[in-house]
């Protein structure tokens, strides 16, 4: 009779009643109960622990049976229960996992080729996997002591995609999804490094005209359709080889591979046209054109930062020229454009550092042989450049939309000067165009009065015919207000513009002032001599002062006074000053004797 183990003995006590006789037995019972419910206790452990991984788990031995493998192994890779039992061969489960085609095309060969070659070489093994379902799985296999190996599956396909997302997002634009600044670089780089073999390329730098306006009216979300809208427009027209990438605000970058000049322009037409077609956002209709700038690799810059420099000094170009320009670099831009961009800079800082000063250039009348006023010119004192002349920068200042403030400032600099000055003498300021479209020009000028304390007739504004040019009839509107409000208006470099003759019908200015060209001619041209009379006659006919600018000699001084001129100005007369010289001028004249410009005028006339 075979030896009855402790189980035996312990099954046979517990079916019989409990043996008081036996405190041994009683004993062992319990040693055994204790260790049964401590093994069982750790099988539930360990089962628990298992079916509660993250992660599938599967544990082989030496000849690559099935030990054992979580529930979630098995989802993973949809395997039946009956694979999951102990002793299926790894083999069986790679063929069933194949078989069910888990595996994504090529990839199932590899996994199984890599697998099987880590088992027979007993060495750990690592990597991601995708399946059919579109899961992302991170597999271990790792070697044991015994021989066996345990391997862990888990699926990473949020974390996966959340990568994938991410790295979307650092080289797109939430925006149009287009590639961001980052990608664009990376590409053209790339293109750089293959140049070869991949032959030349351009790059286009693109600027929406007129963006910021319909930004502005029209709101942000609508700013943003647009943006959109255009992208999506840029997208169709490019080749299949070409990235286009937003840069930032309106501006946009193409990277045409392959392309040299010719065909660059040839896509900037395209790109030119497609924006073209009004953008509709419900009803409400928008046009944008858009500026382009070319600049092709290697010519125009031998790495990525020189060239789309290049094409950024282009678009600048065409963006001047007109709106919805083209225009691929020349090496000319390089130094012109510089310049101007110079300028720009210094002068946004300029206004804040003070470096704005007005020159004053006094106004000799011709009948009473005494200074009516004088006309203030505005001068930029530059840190590095000294002084720069308004013919300069007043129209860069235009452009940029700075003359507003430039204009203001010079108001109120100019009325708080005058008023320093003996009350004859008027003081003239000059006006251009764009502040009178765009600034609240009668605010300015009364608030500058106001707080000046100058009487309104003895300020007088000076504008231009580029006024007309523009027809705007809310021009007209704000110089009848000034002029109902005593200011005196006089029509500037009259004879330059086109049918100068008539803007005079169209506002009753004070004043016209001949331009110096036509006084420069006098000499040489006997029709300049007939055209300054004539202007003359009509200031005198339609009651209006007349002044001749640009006298140099006292012989043009004589025939302006001849022909009836009621005014004159110029160098001979007297240079733009600074202020503090024109404070010394006066004091000298009222006061003490006669200053030296006055008795130059005064003997020239005489
Ligand atoms: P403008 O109003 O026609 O001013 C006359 C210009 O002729 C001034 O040039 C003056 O210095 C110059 N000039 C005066 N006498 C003579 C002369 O005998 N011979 C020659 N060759 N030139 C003479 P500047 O000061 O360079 O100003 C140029 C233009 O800049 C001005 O032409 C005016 O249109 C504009 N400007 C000047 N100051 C301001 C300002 O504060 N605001 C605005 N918007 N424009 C200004
Ligand atoms: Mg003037
Ligand atoms: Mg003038």
């Amino acid at each position: 009779m075979p030896k009855r183990g402790i189980a035996d003995r312990v099954a046979a006590t517990e079916s019989t009643e409990v043996p008081t006789d036996d405190a041994s037995a009683a004993d062992l019972r319990r040693q055994l109960q204790v260790a049964r419910s401590r093994l069982h206790t750790q099988q539930v452990r360990q089962r628990a622990i298992l079916e509660n991984l993250a992660h599938g788990l599967s544990l082989y031995d030496r000849q690559g049976r099935l030990v054992l493998c979580n529930q979630q192994f098995l989802d993973i890779y949809r395997l039946p229960p009956a694979l999951g039992r102990r002793g299926t061969t790894f083999r069986r489960i790679l063929e069933a996992r194949v078989a069910g085609n888990t595996h994504v095309g090529a990839d199932g060969q590899t996994y199984v080729a890599d697998r099987l070659g880590a088992v027979s070489e007993h060495r750990p093994l690592g990597g991601i996997h995708r399946l059919n379902s579109g899961q992302v799985i991170s597999m271990t296999h790792q070697p044991m002591a015994d021989g066996g190996w345990v391997s862990t599956h888990k699926d990473v396909t949020e974390l996966f995609n959340m990568q994938a997302e991410l790295t979307h997002l650092a080289y797109h634009d939430p925006l149009t999804g287009l590639p961001n600044r980052t990608l664009f670089y990376q590409r053209v780089n790339r293109a750089f490094d293959t140049i070869g073999d991949g032959g030349p390329f351009a790059v286009l730098c693109l600027d929406l005209d007129g963006f910021k306006p319909i930004n502005d009216t029209l709101g942000h979300a609508t700013g943003d359709a647009l943006l959109r809208q255009f992208a999506g427009r840029i997208a169709r027209v490019l080749g299949p080889d070409d990235t286009t990438a937003r840069m930032g605000g309106d501006e946009f970058a193409v990277l045409h591979a392959g392309g040299d000049e010719a065909s660059a322009r040839a896509l900037a037409a395209r790109i030119a046209e497609a924006s073209h077609a009004p953008f509709d956002f419900d009803g409400e209709v928008v046009s944008v054109s858009v500026g382009i700038g070319i600049a092709c690799a290697p010519t125009d810059g031998g790495d990525i930062d020189e060239l789309l420099h290049s094409a950024d000094l282009a678009l600048y170009a065409a963006k001047r020229e007109k709106r919805g320009g083209i225009r691929a670099y020349e090496h000319e831009m390089d130094r012109a454009i510089e310049a101007r961009r110079r300028t720009e800079h210094d002068l946004r800082r300029a206004f804040e550092n003070g470096e704005f000063e007005l020159f004053y250039q006094p106004i000799l009348n011709l009948r009473t042989q005494a200074f009516s006023g004088f006309e203030a010119l505005i001068r930029w004192r530059h840190p590095e450049r000294g002084l720069i002349s308004p013919a300069e920068f007043i129209p860069v200042a235009e452009e940029m939309g700075l003359i507003v403030g430039i204009g203001e400032w010079a108001f109120r600099e100019a009325f708080a000067e005058a008023a320093r000055w003996p009350a004859e003498l008027r003081v003239a300021v000059n006006v251009s165009s764009i502040q009178l479209r765009r600034g609240n020009l009668v605010a300015a000028v009364m608030n500058a009065l106001a707080a000046s304390g100058l009487a309104h007739g003895r300020a007088e504004i000076e504008i231009t015919e580029s006024v007309f040019l523009e027809q705007s009839e809310q021009s007209l509107q704000t110089l009848r207000q000034l002029r109902a409000l005593g200011v005196r208006i006089a029509l500037d470099d009259f004879g330059t513009g086109y049918s100068a003759l008539s803007y005079l019908l169209a506002f009753p200015f004070d004043k016209i002032k001949i331009d110096g060209a036509f006084v420069r001619a006098l000499s040489d041209a006997q029709h300049a001599q007939a055209i300054v009379a004539a202007v003359a006659d009509i200031g005198a006919k339609m009651q209006m002062a007349t002044t001749a600018e640009g006298i140099e000699t006292a012989e043009q001084l004589r025939s302006v006074h001849l022909a009836g001129y009621t005014e004159a100005q110029g160098y001979l007369i007297a240079r733009p000053m600074p202020r503090e010289q024109v404070r010394r001028l006066l004091n000298a004249a009222y006061d003490t004797m006669p200053s030296d410009p006055l008795e130059d005028a005064q003997r020239a006339v005489g």
